[in-house]
């Protein structure tokens, strides 16, 4: 059972932002930053590791992050992150990455 395979089925609901043939994108359950959106593939990959060489994601990837860029009024700047693993905290085995902004992020992350 994945969380994310429910919710790119429908299955799960969530706050759906933006949707293309490949990814959807939502509010995140528990937001980091005023705007905290996940982008997230509709096929499951366990990270970004397992996507195999010359599939076509990263494009509705950045389709996603532009509109949500667009949207959510991100013109001075926003984060995007996949955390990947253990040490990388990652919580959810289903590939995604966190679009956050509407603050000053800070950096290093913790
Ligand atoms: P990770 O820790 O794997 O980088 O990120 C997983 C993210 O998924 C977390 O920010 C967490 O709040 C979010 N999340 C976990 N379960 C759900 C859910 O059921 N719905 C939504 N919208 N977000 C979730």
């Amino acid at each position: 059972m994945c969380i994310f395979c429910d919710i790119a089925s429908g299955k799960i609901p969530c706050k759906k932002v933006y949707e293309n043939d490949d990814v959807l994108a939502f509010h995140d359950l528990e937001p980091q930053a005023p705007v905290h959106v996940l982008v997230i593939p509709k096929k499951h990959y366990d990270n970004i590791l397992a996507v195999p060489k010359g599939t076509n994601l990263m494009d509705s990837v950045l389709e996603a992050v532009a509109f949500i860029q667009k949207n959510f009024a991100l013109e001075s700047g926003f984060r995007v992150v996949a955390n990947t693993g253990k040490d990388g905290g990652q919580s959810v085995e289903h590939l995604h990455f966190h679009v956050l902004g509407g603050r000053n992020l800070g950096w290093p992350p913790g």
